[in-house]
């Protein structure tokens, strides 16, 4: 039997970083908000002490803060012609799961994305001609400018007190930033953290060649921050134990460290934990969500919780399954074209570099989430792409985040991958071996979607979501161009050994890349090419506003974080200034 449950202004789905700015935003407007979250809750005084925090077979290798692939996996194929299988172990990507989200067990590399990014399709069409974008390539523009969302880029680095260099503010570059990047309207809110000897050897190496390098901009604090919302922050302790762990310094900015002070103290404020929200309740007629209904996932008791505005915060997959299992949209399908739900699934492309040194000691042990030093010269189109096979690119970066045992066991090429020689060669090199990545564009393909699985069900009795997914021939000519770019820093570092390490074959969805997933709920101009207008409002049920990375029509070469969140900021601005004062779509369609 499903029990009714008393209506209230406002229900988030999902307490991420997305949820949790949307609903402090919110009820710092006065509404009455409901956090819907699936997992369990978590703070760091409780959860993350020592010396159990820095176990790295339970959390990185277990994941024990990762949703449960034996319960709620997503079923996996490469192309539409295979048959997807449900996935045992979370491996490409680990998407999050309890108060926090993956936010709690993010690095905190925050990068803005280019000002081109937000206007992907008509800056190309505008440098290169309509012509050059190939067929295949589903690319459009966010409808939402960079100088629109740079005060809400600039608030989300304040709430996480980002440790950075700014490289252009208001049109002046600045010595030791990057200057690639759009405008900013001030410095960033913390100091770079000190870079490692493997990041200071980069640096050279990259100016040496005639690159920019700069600082990665981290929400790892360098020093002890008060933010805006009256968090106080630590200063990184340089742990080596920071993605897929939580902080046990509050020195890594995340939903809870920054935001969960101010809305434990907020009386209109509510967490509703480990209740799995299972569909959007929608009256189609009226164009209206009414509320969602979700199960106890202790119990088995099914609720529906009615709700004046509902907000969907929960990833990338879960936006999409939702919208699907509600009846929400029309599903895309990639044989007509036809239908926005599920469309442009896109993820990143991020081969490495392993550089070893006979010579220098990089103790590769001591590191940061987000410690690094980076290249954008040679992202998306900061760079002239008019002789070259293929749009897009990435910046280059060399992280010191950490050197952690169990995975951290590189060895040169041609080296045994077991026995003797293995042994004494992974004792040589631990300390002498830094690794460089490439975070590689993923421009939308016809061929990569989201949909629901016909076969396959999740614990709840859901159908899983399926994923459909490839590289592309842009990415594959992209990747490896960048890489060789990558190279060259390598060998102007003065490496013994310079290993490039390309992507080959089909997408890997068991070796780990990155988590940073986009799309199926993307934003555009009109109900025909997007599921959300520009405030992130879908366009078939007005009270409804899908949040997040759901939303990016294809994705950059950076971490995905501060775009989500300012453009969810910017969403959020949007309901309490103007929707709720007059309950309507904000765009017509
Ligand atoms: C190891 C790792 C390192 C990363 N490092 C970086 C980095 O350095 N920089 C960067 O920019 N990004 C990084 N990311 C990505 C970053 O963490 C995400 O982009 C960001 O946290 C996403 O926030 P979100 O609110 O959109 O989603 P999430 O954090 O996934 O939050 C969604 C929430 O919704 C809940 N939920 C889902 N479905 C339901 C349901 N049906 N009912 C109720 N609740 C539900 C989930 O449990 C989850 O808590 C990293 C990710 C990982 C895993
Ligand atoms: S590296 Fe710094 S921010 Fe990350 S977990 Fe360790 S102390 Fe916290």
């Amino acid at each position: 039997m499903v029990q009714q449950l008393k209506p209230v202004d406002v229900v988030v789905v999902g307490l991420g970083w997305t949820g949790a700015i949307m609903a402090r935003e919110l009820t710092k407007a006065g509404l009455e908000v409901l956090a819907i979250e699936r997992g369990p809750d978590r703070d760091a005084a409780s959860s993350f002490a020592l010396p159990s925090i820095r176990d790295e077979l339970r959390y990185s290798i277990r994941q024990e803060l990762m949703q449960d692939a034996k319960t709620d996996p997503v079923s996996f194929r490469h192309r539409p012609t295979d048959e997807a299988l449900p996935i045992r172990r979370f491996g490409a990507f680990l998407p999050g799961d309890g108060v926090g989200g993956m936010g709690t067990h993010w690095n905190g590399n925050t990068f803005r994305f280019l000002p081109t990014d937000h206007r992907l399709k008509s800056h190309l069409t505008e440098r290169y001609g309509a012509a050059r974008i190939p067929d295949y390539m589903t690319i459009q523009d966010w409808d939402v400018s960079y100088d629109e969302l740079e005060p809400h880029y600039a608030k989300f680095e304040a709430v996480c007190g980002v440790s950075g260099k700014a490289g252009n503010i208001r049109g002046a570059i600045q010595a030791g930033g990057n200057p690639f990047e759009g405008p900013r309207s001030g410095e960033y809110p913390n100091k770079p953290l000190t870079p490692s000897h493997a990041n200071e050897l980069f640096r050279k190496g990259a100016g040496d060649l005639g690159l920019h390098p700069f600082p990665a901009p981290a929400s790892n604090s360098s020093a002890p921050y008060t933010n805006p919302e009256g968090a106080k922050l630590g200063g990184c302790q340089y742990c080596g134990h920071c993605d897929r762990f939580g902080c046990e310094a509050d020195a890594k900015a995340t939903p809870w460290s920054t935001l969960g002070p101010a809305l434990t103290g907020e009386a209109k404020f509510r967490k509703l934990t480990q209740a799995y929200v299972s569909r959007v309740l929608y009256d189609k007629a009226a164009k209206r969500a009414t509320g969602v209904r979700y199960i106890d996932v202790r119990s088995g008791e099914t609720f529906d919780q009615p709700a004046e505005i509902v907000v969907l915060a929960t990833w990338v997959f879960g936006n999409t399954r939702l919208l699907l299992n509600s009846g929400i949209g029309t599903p895309y399908d990639p044989k007509t074209g036809s239908g926005v739900v599920g469309k442009n699934y896109c993820y990143q492309i991020q081969p490495t570099c392993e550089v070893f040194f006979e010579t220098e000691e990089l103790n590769p042990f001591m590191g940061a989430g987000g410690l690094g030093m980076v290249v954008d010269d040679f992202n998306g189109d900061n760079f002239d792409h008019s002789n070259l096979n293929f749009f897009g690119g990435g910046y280059i970066s060399l992280g010191s985040t950490n050197g952690r045992p169990i995975n951290f066991r590189p060895t040169p090429p041609g080296t045994p991958r077991w026995g003797a020689k293995w042994k004494s060669e992974t004792a040589k090199w631990y300390r002498r071996t830094a690794s460089m990545l490439v975070e590689g564009t993923n421009y939308s393909s016809r061929a990569n979607f989201l949909d629901l699985d016909p076969n396959y069900r999740n614990v709840f009795g859901d159908p899983l979501l399926r994923v459909t997914y490839n590289f592309t021939d842009n990415d594959r000519a992209m990747a490896d161009w960048v890489l060789g770019k990558a190279a060259e820093i390598g060998r102007a570092m003065g490496a013994t050994v310079v290993a490039p390490k390309p992507r080959k074959g089909d997408f890997n969805v068991t070796a780990y890349q990155s988590s940073h997933n986009s799309g199926g709920a993307i934003m555009g101009k009109s109900p025909a090419d997007s599921v959300v207008n520009r405030y992130l409002q879908h366009w078939d049920a007005h009270n409804l506003f899908v949040v997040g990375a759901s939303a990016f029509p294809q994705n950059a070469g950076y971490n995905p974080t501060a775009a989500a969140a300012a453009l969810t900021y910017w969403a959020a601005q949007a309901i309490a200034g103007a929707y709720v004062k007059h309950p309507a779509p904000l765009v017509p369609a």
